[in-house]
């Protein structure tokens, strides 16, 4: 691919708030770079037409250079023809009194078609990552239905979790977010993640490297606080992240997860460097992970290809709350094979 090839990137629920505060970021170039010229298309149920249409109309008048062309549509055949980064927004919520298998079988209805229209339209490198929740299971049902996409290509975002736990332990250890790398967030996109320091890497401004949790250890005052501040504070404080922007913001988090969105389909198409990141990706068995679940791990990217980073040691801690995570992915995917949706 030159770097003026036109890309094509689908929007699925343009017309919400993270598609408001997601495509005026790719169209400025924040995935492929100012130099690429990008094609949107904004998919959208016909209850949210107008918004995207009025998203539209903003886009265009941002005079961006990167964006050769907005189309919206509600049609899905037309939103994937081609498509080379298929970012699937748009999920059903999950109403009052609605259990986890409506709320699955609802999305079920919106994951397989667009799986299937991705398998008939998309391009050949078609890079998809889900968003709307459940994110995990919804890659899943989507991968399903499309049997002639390498299902590696399916991917569902833990990136704002991953953020989330920066930011928190810049905040901790009064450091750039820069400094921190090598954390991890395992598992599901769920209350159940498990957020992983242990590997956790802080390079100093003179370069010197050293392990997170030593630095942790002499902020909270010792080895022994860092357990307690690691169960009590940071895990439940970055997993119940989405809360308490509710509660505090009004609504969920939209421009937050517009970044990590954009964070996740740039690493993806140009590469990692340094520090590994966090993606929900399609197990291949690693860490005991079942295959073919779409589980957050470790990742790199190499020639525009998520690779699981391999032969970490997993403390025993953390493998009992990963185990508990990959029960609930294992749950959730028994529930949409009973009812026929994978
Ligand atoms: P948002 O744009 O705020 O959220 C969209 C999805 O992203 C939800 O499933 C939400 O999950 C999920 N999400 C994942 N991570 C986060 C996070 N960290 N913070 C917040 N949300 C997160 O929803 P809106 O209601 O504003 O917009 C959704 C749009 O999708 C509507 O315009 C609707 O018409 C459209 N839609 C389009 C479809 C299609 O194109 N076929 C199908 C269904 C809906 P959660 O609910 O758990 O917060």
């Amino acid at each position: 691919m030159s770097a003026q090839e036109p890309r094509t990137v689908t929007v699925t629920g343009a017309g919400g708030q993270i598609g408001y505060a997601l495509l005026f970021r790719i169209a400025s170039g924040a995935v492929f770079g100012p130099g690429t010229p990008v094609r949107l298309r904004l998919l959208e149920i016909p209850a949210g037409l107008k918004a995207a249409e009025g998203t539209a109309l903003e886009l265009q008048d941002c005079a961006f250079a990167a964006l050769d062309s907005v189309e919206v549509t509600e049609n899905a055949a037309r939103a994937f023809d081609g498509t080379n980064v298929a970012l699937l927004v748009g999920a059903r919520p999950r109403g009052p009194g609605m259990e986890r298998g409506d709320l699955l079988s609802a999305n079920g209805a919106i994951f397989g078609p667009q799986g299937a229209a991705i398998n008939a339209g998309a391009a050949d490198d078609v890079r998809v990552l889900v968003v709307g929740n459940p994110a995990n299971t919804n890659a899943l049902i989507a991968a399903a239905h499309a049997p002639d996409v390498p299902a590696e290509r399916f991917t569902a975002m833990t990136r704002l979790d991953h953020n989330r736990a920066l930011a928190q332990l810049a905040g901790t250890l009064d450091v750039p977010v820069a400094s921190i790398g090598n954390i991890i967030i395992w598992g599901n996109h769920s209350a159940t993640q498990v957020p992983d320091i242990s590997h956790g890497v802080l390079t100093g401004a003179d370069g010197a490297q050293r392990p997170l949790p030593d630095a942790l250890a002499e902020a909270l005052g010792g080895a022994g606080k860092v357990a307690t501040w690691l169960d009590e504070t940071f895990i439940p404080r970055v997993a119940k992240r989405g809360a308490e922007i509710i509660e505090v913001r009004g609504s969920s988090s939209a421009a937050s997860a517009a970044a990590a969105a954009i964070d996740h389909v740039r690493d993806w198409v140009r590469g990692t460097t340094g520090s590994w990141t966090s993606a929900a990706v399609l197990s291949d068995g690693s860490y005991g992970v079942p295959r073919g679940l779409v589980s957050s791990f470790p990742v790199n990217s190499r020639d525009g290809a998520w690779e699981i980073q391999q032969g970490l040691s997993v403390a025993a801690d953390v493998r009992a709350r990963i185990e508990g995570s990959v029960r609930e992915l294992e749950e959730e995917r028994d529930m949409v094979k009973s009812l026929g949706l994978v």
